[in-house]
């Protein structure tokens, strides 16, 4: 945390300017800056939300001087309770730069996707710049949601990405608990039992696995049982 606090020289005012429930717990914030931001797909930022509580978000999309993020409220911490209370108009502080390097490695190898909840965020600008570079590039996602209901993958992708013109990239609704009948893309099972029927081996792609720290540590177990080494890269948001 050293890095972020020697930034914090650096804090930049930002604007909620928009708040949008996608499910219960979970929305989608445009963040107005005083400048744009630069930023490498997959990297994130550190919010201060309030004095002396800092929090790392994954950027979703950076638009001229608008920042987007995914953000689930009921961990229930103070960033949380910030995030869940804050209304347009509020405000928060930008702490640096964007940082990380959870970001798309050259390779000719097939990509696969895997997060729950709001380790998709990430995954928005990774697979829109992969798609943006080949349009036919072969592309894997794989989200796990408890409901039908909650499956906001699609329709969240669907501001980001034309899927109709990428006939190789392929979403996976892997739903926990479903009830009634399963759509099309929709799959019955969590993602730890659905990647290892969708997938016969591992050692040949390359796989990103963002979300809960007890999801990538069990989806990186499974993934190696099937041939996966050092084709793995992760970001862990515990
Ligand atoms: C690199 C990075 C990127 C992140 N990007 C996002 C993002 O795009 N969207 C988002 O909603 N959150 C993201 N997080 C988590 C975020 O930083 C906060 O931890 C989260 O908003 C909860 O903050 P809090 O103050 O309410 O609770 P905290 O006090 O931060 O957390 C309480 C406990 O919950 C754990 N925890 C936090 N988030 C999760 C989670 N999603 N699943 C399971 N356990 C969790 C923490 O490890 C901690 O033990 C990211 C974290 C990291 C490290």
């Amino acid at each position: 945390m050293a890095e972020h606090f020697i930034d914090c020289m650096n804090a930049k005012e930002l604007i909620i300017s928009k708040k949008i429930r996608l499910m219960e717990g979970v929305y989608v914030f445009d963040l107005a800056m005083p400048e744009t931001l630069p930023f490498i797909p997959g990297q994130f930022v550190v919010l201060m939300v309030a004095p002396k509580i800092f929090r790392s978000y994954s950027l979703v999309a950076i638009n001229d001087t608008t920042m987007t993020l995914l953000i689930d409220v009921r961990v229930g911490g103070p960033a949380s309770q910030f995030f869940e209370a804050c209304e347009p108009g509020d405000t928060l502080q930008l702490i640096g730069k964007a940082l990380g390097k959870f970001t798309v490695k050259e390779s000719d190898r097939p990509k696969v996707f895997i997060a729950t909840g709001t380790g998709l965020a990430p995954f928005v600008p990774m697979v829109k710049q992969l798609l943006d570079q080949d349009a036919q590039a072969n592309v894997q996602l794989f989200f796990g949601s408890r409901h039908m209901k909650d499956a906001y993958c699609d329709s969240f992708f669907e501001g980001y990405i034309d899927a109709e013109k990428h006939p190789n990239f392929k979403v996976f609704n892997c739903i926990s608990r479903p009830e009634g009948d399963m759509k099309e893309n929709y799959y019955d099972g969590r993602v730890t039992n659905v990647i290892p029927a969708q997938l016969e081996e591992c050692g040949s792609q390359d796989f990103y696995l963002c979300g809960n720290p007890q999801m990538v540590d069990d989806i990186q177990a499974i993934l190696k049982e099937k041939g996966a080494t050092d084709n793995v890269h992760t970001e862990k948001y515990g």
